[in-house]
């Protein structure tokens, strides 16, 4: 599923391509994309706009269009944005007549990709409210905030990090990325991390994410660029997909185990694994008498 370095990455590519543009044809072919708002309705109001500017939230591509309108798109698990693809792509979902003889596809073989169409920054502004916590590279992504917003969770810390209302952007790849830079067990939970790991924890997210983008995104399954290209990022996971593979930091094999329903990745010897919190001063009495009465 494409993260922010993917959508960051379709952002930069995008937007030279498309601001300025008029589109001239919008044609939905897939009513689940703008669920639960009627397709036709949604072309209706698309057909004739410019795009203005191409910015980003989460996992969220915004086209600022005239007449204060944005189409928020989310491409979910497979879908895509092709600009002037050579031949029609299978599973194409919208299409997209842009002023200049160009033409912007979205493809999304598995249909969980969404275009909403809200009028307004105020109705924009609450979608994304609604939907994301802080975005790191902003100001208010601070270990404070992400101190504040766990305070009390006993989920594990992967959860809490792939939760867009917490944090925005972060998905199974760059948990698991940041998890390990900040040496950091993913089952620990996320209410007793120290003040010292969250300042690690935010600094190796924004570390990872920035990595990610720098490498123009993972393609490990359907991502692809605009052009149709793959990212790069893939190669360079430090922890990701890595299961038997020995640890870049120790030698050790990296193991795969589930977290949050997710497939997880982790070194148990760089990310030690939490201790169940110690019991009453009896268990303990009980363990150093058995000890005693060893061999
Ligand atoms: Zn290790």
């Amino acid at each position: 599923m494409p993260e922010l370095p993917e959508v960051e990455t379709i952002r930069r590519q995008l937007a030279p391509h498309v601001e300025g543009r008029r589109i001239e044809v919008a044609e939905i072919l897939d009513a689940r994309w703008t669920r639960p708002y009627h397709p036709e309705t949604v072309a209706g109001g698309l057909t004739g706009a410019v795009i203005e500017r191409v910015t980003r939230a989460g996992k969220y591509l915004i086209w600022e269009l005239s007449g204060e309108r944005f189409l928020l798109v989310h491409l979910r698990m497979t879908g895509a944005l092709l600009f002037d693809p050579s031949v029609e792509p299978i599973h194409t979902r919208t299409r997209f007549e842009l002023s200049g003889g160009h033409r912007l596809v979205y493809v999304d073989p598995r249909r969980f990709g969404t275009g909403h169409l809200l009028a307004g920054a105020d109705a924009r502004d609450a979608y994304l409210a609604e939907r994301l916590g802080a975005e790191p590279f902003t100001p208010e992504f601070t270990a404070d905030y992400l101190r504040r917003a766990a305070r009390g969770r006993i989920a594990p810390i992967k959860a809490f990090v792939l939760d867009q209302r917490r944090i925005a952007g972060v998905g199974n790849i760059y948990a698991d990325e940041a998890l390990f830079r900040a040496r950091i067990h993913p089952l620990r939970p996320a209410g007793r991390l120290t003040a010292v790991q969250w300042a690690r924890l935010r600094d190796t997210i924004e570390e990872a994410l920035s990595a990610g983008i720098d490498a123009k995104g993972a393609s490990i399954d359907d991502f692809r660029h605009v052009d149709g290209a793959r990212g790069s990022f893939q190669d360079r996971f430090q922890i990701h997909l890595r299961a038997g593979e020995p640890c870049i930091d120790c030698g050790r094999p990296v193991r795969k185990i589930v977290v949050a329903g997710r497939g997880t990745y982790v070194c148990e010897h760089c990310q030690p694994r939490p201790q169940a919190r110690r019991r009453t001063t009896l268990v303990g009495r009980g363990a150093a008498a058995t000890r005693r009465a060893g061999p």
